[in-house]
């Protein structure tokens, strides 16, 4: 009797639920990664990230034991392991709760049922399943903080142990051809050896977080140059650290303020994954039907400003070089820009969230969508409509040194304090003496805040006028 282990996004031989278990019941276990190139996105930061994790564990997996790759679609690469291997007849994975993986997941059991194969799948990177936490009516949530409060109430899950046993692996290479076609791929990807991941990375950031950071989290968090939040949403997303892992090492910190305010933010990752369970089609929709008939105005030569950090408003121009530069972006700098693309340019949140998709190392479909939608609008308790973040206001208040700007855009590294949110505002002879020439080394702003507002607004109400 043959069993199969399946990583897709929990990268580690740790607290790893469908490993736990397929160790316990398998007599012969194989480790598989299923590469499928149909997934693959061009120049993508996040692609980089997400398999310089899967190189590096395949690597730390070698050592003792082996990881199978097949590389292919899924239904095609598992009719060819049933053919290599006929007494296959156990699945263990962890499950996918929305968006693709979860439509891919469906599709393989199908083929399992098919050819006689137990499934066997567990929730393992969230704290509550989709499914857990629901109204008294039975209904999903579609408010955060009633269900925070349901949430919160519920006991968490304990990590949980793997005994590893290497006599029950198998070893032996299955699949030479596959693994030979990933490795090459791997070399286009050009992955920096210095990139820091793995499981043994995700645990010194947790500790880092918590022996730093946690106290003062909640005072800090907003703050762009305070770098004060954890870094945590890379290892989450490949499951090189476990998320029970990280809620008994944050439960087990000292007292602190810090420490509620940050479990809430893991409840936001599971709120996120219950609404795209719930919303299947909320990568191409909005969740208020009332905002489907929004005209965007989607100016290609504005989305490029955006992209390359170039709008003349230095916070957003700052946050998207962080983007560009690190593939990761703080959460407060990610609400601002998305809000300043889909409310002051009038882009369609849906090309910012396949940006996103294409930069972020720690992208996830429902925290991102989930994010986009909330700055848009349209989400489940989104902001208001007619709430329009300024972009001037919030730099004031979340980077009111500048530190955060100067940072990331050196032409504004000579600028005052009291200038360095509005550049423009400076007087020719400023201007030369900071060695910013507005219009020719930094941007004029590319809209107006305040007639962007009304443009946004005026557009909002004509959807629901036409709803
Ligand atoms: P910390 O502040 O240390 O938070 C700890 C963990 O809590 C995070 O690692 C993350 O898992 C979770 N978390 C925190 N805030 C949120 C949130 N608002 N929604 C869901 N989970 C949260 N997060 C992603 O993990 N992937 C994405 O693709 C993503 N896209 C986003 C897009 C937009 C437009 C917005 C507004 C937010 C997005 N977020 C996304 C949420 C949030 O910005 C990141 O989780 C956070 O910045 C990650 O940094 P950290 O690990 O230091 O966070």
């Amino acid at each position: 009797m043959t069993s199969i282990m399946w990583f897709r996004r929990d990268l580690r031989l740790e607290d790893n639920q469908a490993l736990a278990h397929a160790l316990n019941n398998s007599e012969k276990l194989i480790l598989l990664f299923q590469v499928n190139p149909k997934q693959f996105l061009e120049n993508s930061i996040n692609q980089q990230a997400f398999f310089a994790s899967v190189a590096h564990f395949r690597k730390k997996v070698n050592q003792k034991l082996h990881l199978q790759i097949l590389y292919g679609e899924p239904l095609d690469c598992f009719n060819r392991i049933k053919k290599e291997i006929p007494n296959w007849n156990h699945i263990y994975f962890n499950r996918d709760e929305c968006g693709f993986g979860f439509t891919r997941d469906e599709a393989a059991k199908i083929f399992f049922r098919q050819n006689e194969i137990a499934v066997h799948d567990f929730l393992d990177a969230h704290l509550h399943s989709a499914q857990e936490i629901k109204t008294l009516s039975n209904d999903f949530y579609k408010v955060f903080t009633p269900y925070y409060r349901n949430w919160l109430q519920r006991p968490k899950p304990q990590p949980i142990k793997v005994a590893m046993d290497q006599k029950k692996m198998v070893s032996a290479t299955l699949f030479p051809e596959d693994e030979k076609r990933f490795s090459d791929y791997l070399t286009t990807l050009k992955i920096s050896p210095s990139t820091s991941v793995g499981q043994q990375a995700a645990k010194e950031k947790l500790n880092q977080f918590i022996a730093k950071n946690l106290s003062d989290y909640t005072e800090n968090r907003d703050i762009p140059i305070k770098n004060a939040t954890s870094h945590l949403s890379r290892y989450l997303r490949t499951g090189e650290i476990s998320i029970r892992t990280v809620w008994q090492a944050v439960q087990e910190a000292e007292d602190s303020l810090g420490k509620e305010t940050f479990q809430k933010e893991l409840c936001w990752r599971d709120f996120y994954t219950m609404i795209y369970a719930a919303n299947p089609q909320q990568k191409e929709q909005p969740i208020q039907k009332n905002f489907s008939f929004i005209q965007w105005e989607n100016n290609e030569e504005q989305f490029r400003q955006w992209k390359d950090g170039l709008t003349g408003y230095p916070i957003v121009d700052a946050a998207m070089r962080q983007l560009k530069e690190t593939g990761w972006m703080h959460n407060r700098l990610r609400m601002i820009v998305a809000s300043f693309l889909t409310k002051d340019l009038l882009i369609d949140w849906r090309w910012g969230e396949q940006y996103f998709q294409q930069m972020l190392v720690d992208y996830d479909p429902a925290s991102n969508i989930g994010g986009w939608q909330w700055a848009a609008s349209t989400g489940t308790d989104a902001v208001p409509y007619f709430r329009i973040f300024n972009p001037t206001t919030q730099s004031k208040k979340f980077d009111p040194s500048g530190d955060f700007i100067r940072h990331y855009v050196p032409e504004l590294a000579n600028v005052p304090d009291d200038l360095i949110h509005q550049p423009e505002k400076m007087s020719a002879p400023q201007q030369r003496m900071t060695n910013t020439l507005i219009g020719k080394n930094y941007p004029a702003p590319i809209v107006n805040h305040q007639l962007a507002r009304k443009r946004a607004i005026a557009a909002y109400e004509m959807s629901k006028d036409w709803a």
